[in-house]
């Protein structure tokens, strides 16, 4: 069997154009996660470009995202249908490959299409996070599935639609895909200097509701139960938390209630985030918001309740996870790419494949910056380079001898 991987690498620098045209008719179809029609447009248009790979296609729906708004009552919205794709589940290493279709651009939005910024860059919503490395993704499957080394590796694609609120519909669907998986390969952007992201912090949203009791400002102020107060207090205690336990940072994210300034303000609600570094501290945190609802649940008149949870474990590298750097390492540096991992307090589906023991790369996908802004770009000759990054690892692992690494703790 030959190990001469240029012609098949080669080969993806035919398939720029294409690459190219894809990534921007996939950016300028709004797919914003609470847009289930625009994502399960995005799912179709992906349905077509994966038949090529020839692997077993199912739509999988996911569990509406509830939300409880600023009346206290809790919102459930649909989200759009993920798309799984299988091929060769009985090979001897079996990867997981994901990308999210959605965007945290509305369709209401005003940034919808894509305009260049100059020859090599392009402006446009999700083109690096992450429809540009979609593109990468099935690329580089592709060119694996064009070698004579396809037969080593069985594959699962998924493609969630709502990674960017958190996963909360698509993370049952990850956590499945773990117990059949050796290895992850996750197209998030990378850094704007092409490296990887590391260890990623952990993080939990979280919303408390405090009811009082309304009266009048004037006449009655006495009998009423300023829900406003309690939850200052609650968020004051609560950020008194910061810097108590190292690599735990608490954020008070925002404040809804009350109205005319008559009514004494009978509801309240108030939005946090939580990041860790030690999945020790969930408990400690727990713990401590714990205390603080007893304390206010003990006033007078006046309840609170907590929503949410740790939606994202910390990803802690294991040795396994460490050598699958170093691989892609070596792969980089064979293309001219000098690549490192560096850690991050950002999350995702990095967080939740790492949690279920799962060694993988999360920041795949294209060089780009400025995501989740109107100013997001995505270097446009990043298509093939990083596509060629993945085929090569892919190459480099189905003609690998031993890969009893990827079972290292
Ligand atoms: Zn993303």
């Amino acid at each position: 069997m030959t190990t001469d991987f240029t012609p098949f690498l080669a080969w993806l620098d035919d398939q720029y154009e294409e690459m190219l045209a894809k990534t921007i008719a996939l950016a300028e179809t709004n797919s914003g996660s609470l847009n289930a029609d625009g994502v399960n447009r995005v799912r179709e248009m992906l349905t077509e470009y994966c038949q090529v790979l020839e692997g077993e296609i199912e739509v999988l729906p996911v569990a509406p995202y509830q939300n409880l708004n600023a009346n206290g009552e809790m919102e459930s919205f649909p989200l759009g249908d993920a798309l799984r794709i299988r091929k060769r589940p009985e090979a001897p290493l079996q990867i997981f490959f994901c990308g999210h279709m959605d965007t945290v651009f509305a369709k209401d939005s005003s940034f919808q299409q894509v305009r260049w910024l100059d020859e090599e860059t392009l402006n446009g919503p999700g083109v690096a996070d992450l429809k540009g490395g979609i593109m990468v993704m099935l690329k580089a499957l592709e060119a694996l599935e064009r070698s004579p080394w396809a037969d080593k590796i069985g594959w699962e694609i998924l493609f969630n639609p709502d990674e960017e609120i958190g996963s909360p519909g698509s993370a049952p669907l990850i956590a499945d895909a773990a117990k059949r998986v050796n290895l992850g390969m996750i197209y998030e952007p990378c850094f704007p200097d092409g490296n990887f992201a590391g260890e990623r912090k952990g993080s939990g949203n979280f919303c408390v509701m405090v009811r009082g009791k309304a009266a009048h400002a004037g006449r009655e102020h006495h009998l009423g139960r300023n829900a406003v107060r309690a939850m200052c207090d609650f968020v004051s205690e609560l950020d008194d938390l910061n810097g108590q336990r190292p690599g735990v940072t608490i954020n008070p994210g925002l404040i809804e209630g009350g109205g005319a300034v008559n009514i004494v303000p009978d509801l309240c609600i108030h939005r946090f985030n939580i990041r860790l570094v030690d999945p020790a501290d969930e408990a400690w945190c727990l713990g401590q918001i714990d205390e603080l609802l007893a304390k206010i649940n003990a006033r007078d008149g006046i309840g609170i309740e907590l929503f949410g949870k740790f939606g994202r474990k910390p990803k802690v590298l294991s040795a396994a996870n460490t050598k699958l750097f170093e691989l892609a390492r070596e792969c980089g540096q064979s293309l001219g790419m000098d690549l490192q991992w560096l850690p991050t307090g950002g999350c995702c589906d990095g967080n939740n494949l790492a949690a279920a023991g799962i060694p993988n790369i999360d920041t795949l996908g294209v060089q780009g910056g400025k995501i989740h802004s109107s100013d997001e770009y995505l270097k446009v000759k990043s298509l093939n380079e990083r596509a060629k990054l993945s085929a090569l690892i892919l190459f480099k692992l189905a003609t690998s001898e031993n890969l009893n690494w990827l079972e290292e703790n």
